[in-house]
């Protein structure tokens, strides 16, 4: 049994006196010079180089880019066929075709060089086809343990799977780690034509 101690007790505590930091802008106090430090600053220095920037990041905007920059240059490289769509992160934006681009070139005033040296960073897009519906997933928290889906529903789903399966227009397109080279014949034509005037 564990001993019984009053709040009355007057040997349950001591005083001591521990060393603390005190933040002086607000006044609050901490145990760790760290944490008083943290919470005192606002701003730090990039992890990568010396530059001061707000505490909420860890590396400076140039460190950020470089390093963003040489992940996308060691991505494989692919030929845009233009036809597919290809995204950029930096903008998050989707084209879903070369006469797009095109359009958006126009709109946005962009020279050849913005497009194909800076190249937005563009990957490749992969489609994500609608997928089949296994009942059994979509109703096990009604059906019971070791329950089964009647013959009837059994069929009317197999009827949809089949369907489904042979519905070959994409639900969507998600990026992918592939570069997409924007020297496509159609492209590089139309800037020239556009541009050499
Ligand atoms: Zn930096």
């Amino acid at each position: 049994m564990s001993k019984i101690i009053p709040y009355t007790a007057s040997n349950s505590v001591e005083e001591i006196t521990i060393p603390a930091w005190k933040v002086i802008q607000n006044g609050t106090i901490h145990l760790n010079e760290d944490s008083a430090k943290w919470a005192a600053c606002t701003h730090i220095k990039c992890g990568n180089c010396d530059k001061l920037i707000e505490k909420r990041y860890t590396l400076c905007n140039d460190c950020r880019d470089k390093i963003r920059i040489s992940k996308y240059n060691e991505l494989p490289e692919r030929m845009w066929n233009g036809e597919t769509p290809i995204y950029s992160n930096l903008i998050d934006q989707y084209f879903f075709s070369a006469s797009e681009l095109e359009d958006w070139c126009k709109d946005e005033d962009l020279e050849f060089n913005d497009i194909f040296l800076k190249m937005f960073e563009f990957v490749h897009c992969k489609e994500q086809y609608y997928y089949e519906l296994d009942p059994l997933d979509i109703y096990s928290d009604i059906i019971p343990e070791d329950g089964d889906i009647p013959d009837e529903l059994k069929n009317a789903f197999d009827k949809l799977n089949a369907e489904i399966k042979n519905f070959k227009i994409p639900a969507s397109w998600y990026p992918i780690d592939v570069r997409a080279c924007l020297h496509t014949t159609s492209l590089a034509d139309w800037f020239k034509k556009t541009h050499s005037k």
